[in-house]
């Protein structure tokens, strides 16, 4: 996917690599096209014309080093593989995934490793049409189980967007609740405020069609 966008920047930047030592040149991509990267794998996907990856040279190339210029936040649903929709190779995507797209600590503490660390420059929130754990959160029932009710309690402030008496009204609580992510993660990180400030990092909303495969930038 990424054939073109690794030559596409004569930029780089040093960043500071924690697992080998020394300096590390990343080329500087720009958010734009990231995205448009994304967005022509994700045709590929939806039109079911995958481009072939030689994972076994991909493999060979990353085995000591890493630089994922996209960071993704996005649902666990198994319906929703981020390397799959996106059409993506071997160390494309620095991919956390949580039941709803949570943004607890350790989804944050992995962002910002890979803003940090390995030189992402956008991270993608993605939500999902008929999102299971936006469902369950909106259906207003209580778990029996502590960590479940820790997936669920995020999301249930969304829920107020749509219209308990119309489920298809889910869309809206999806969509609400990628972007409360979005803005939470850059809230609850001096890391990535940091990284938003001084225009080193972009984070954009996206949603998943499940019944067409496309994704869409919400903003
Ligand atoms: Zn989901």
């Amino acid at each position: 996917m990424f054939r073109a966008l690794r030559t596409f920047a004569p930029l780089v930047v040093t960043i500071a690599c924690p697992i080998f030592a020394g300096a590390q040149q990343v080329p500087v991509v720009s958010p734009d096209q990231v995205w448009s990267d994304l967005a022509a794998g994700n045709q590929r996907f939806v039109l079911g014309k995958t481009a072939p990856h030689d994972v076994r040279a991909q493999r060979q190339v990353l085995s000591k080093t890493q630089h994922p210029h996209v960071a993704v936040l996005s649902c666990s649903d198994s319906r929703v593989p981020p390397e799959l929709v996106f059409d993506t190779g071997l160390g494309d995507l620095f991919t956390v995934r949580t039941a709803g797209e949570d943004d607890d600590p350790i989804s944050i503490g992995s962002l910002e490793y890979a803003v940090e660390h390995l030189g992402s420059t956008v991270i993608l929130v993605m939500g999902h049409q008929s999102c299971g754990a936006v469902t369950a959160a909106c259906s207003g029932g209580k778990s029996e189980s502590i960590n479940l009710d820790a997936v669920l309690s995020p999301i249930a402030p969304s829920c107020a967007q749509m219209d308990a008496k119309h489920p298809e009204t889910l869309d809206l609580a999806v969509r609400d609740h990628v972007h409360r992510v979005d803005q939470e993660v850059v809230a609850k990180s001096h890391v990535l405020k940091k990284a938003v400030d001084e225009g080193k990092l972009t984070i954009i909303e996206a949603y998943y069609s499940l019944d067409t495969g496309l994704v869409t930038k919400l903003r």
